[in-house]
């Protein structure tokens, strides 16, 4: 079955077979993939998934990995490392401009090129590094803002091909949740997103980005992680949960609950995603013992993990 797809798949772009996907996520762990795809532009993007599904093996698109844990067992399946990161000139189309860019373009570059020319509306995101395709599936947001509040359109193919606009009430984005998440959408692909913009001033754009910059500079770790772990419960801050369980700082193998930032867990180097696995589930026990709260991940799940 592999063989016959792939063959298919190359057609369409270069494939590589069990490619580490440690090398293809922020968190730098996780097994092999069966088959791998660098998706270059639409094209490729959309054939490359409409192939994977019509031979109905599991297709996982991959913006900038910086929200999943792959299981050390890999994934069995296709995985399409989407790089299509085309990017319009803003538009105006009578209510005030948009922009068009491609799925697999980061949500950081879309904010800082805008601001570079000008445009606000998206400045919030100067420091999130997934893909616009990623920031669809988890409303990504920061700053009290989120996609959510500057969607105008994303465009998705389904299984078959079949290219439709949606809403963000269509894609029912919520904190750090939408319908392709919960899987209320079916197989689905994100190709490209249209954002609402506000002409505003290049230099103070800039020092507002720069603000941003120094405050994530200051209250998150750098390193190899996947940004928060946990969702904020609605009552309090994740990490003051992971405090509180006495986890700031607490290592298991080679990943730790940051001491600058308990939210966020570091790969050491040379972390499993099962070392991980067990981090979060300590503290997701811890917390549920203490005060009954369940913790839940932000970070994705995927593949095989033991
Ligand atoms: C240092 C750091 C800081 C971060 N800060 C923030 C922050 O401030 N706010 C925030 O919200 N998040 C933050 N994140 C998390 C992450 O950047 C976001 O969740 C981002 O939206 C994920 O995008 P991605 O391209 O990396 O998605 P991936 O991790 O590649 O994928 C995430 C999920 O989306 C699916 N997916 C990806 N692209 C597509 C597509 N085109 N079509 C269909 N499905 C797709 C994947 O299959 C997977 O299920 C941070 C992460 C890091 C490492």
């Amino acid at each position: 079955m592999n063989d016959e797809l792939s063959a298919e798949l190359s057609r369409i772009a270069p494939v590589m077979r069990d490619e580490p996907l440690s090398r293809h996520v922020t968190f730098g762990v996780g097994g092999p993939a069966d088959l791998f795809v660098s998706a270059k532009n639409e094209e490729q993007l959309r054939g490359a998934f409409v192939t994977g599904q019509r031979h109905g093996v599991p297709v996982y698109i991959f913006g900038a990995g910086s929200n999943v844990l792959v299981g050390d067992g890999g994934i069995r399946g296709l995985v399409i490392d989407n790089q299509h990161a085309a990017i319009g000139e803003p538009w105006e189309n009578g209510v005030g401009p948009r922009v068009s860019a491609g799925s697999g373009l980061s949500f950081a570059t879309l904010a800082r090129r805008l601001a570079n020319a000008g445009y606000g509306g998206v400045e919030w995101a100067c420091g999130i590094p997934g893909s616009l395709g990623g920031a669809v599936v988890t409303n990504a947001g920061a700053y009290g803002h989120s996609l959510r509040d500057v969607l105008i359109i994303a465009r998705l193919t389904d299984a078959g091909g079949e290219v439709s606009e949606f809403s963000a009430d269509d894609l029912e984005l919520d904190y750090r949740k939408s319908a392709l998440a919960t899987g209320t959408m079916g197989e689905s692909a994100v190709l490209s997103v249209d954002v609402r913009l506000q002409k505003g001033d290049a230099a103070g754009l800039k020092q507002t980005i720069r603000r941003y910059d120094e405050q994530r500079k200051s209250a998150q770790p750098t390193g190899q992680n996947c940004g928060s772990v946990f969702k904020n419960p609605p009552d309090k801050a994740a990490w003051e949960y992971v405090d509180g369980a006495g986890l700031r700082g607490h290592r298991i193998g080679n990943a730790q609950f940051s001491e600058l930032h308990s939210n966020f867990i570091l790969n050491l180097g040379g972390a499993t995603a099962k070392d991980i696995t067990l981090l979060i589930e300590l503290a997701q026990e811890k917390i549920r013992a203490q005060t009954g709260v369940e913790m839940t991940p932000e970070v994705a799940f995927v593949g095989e993990f033991e």
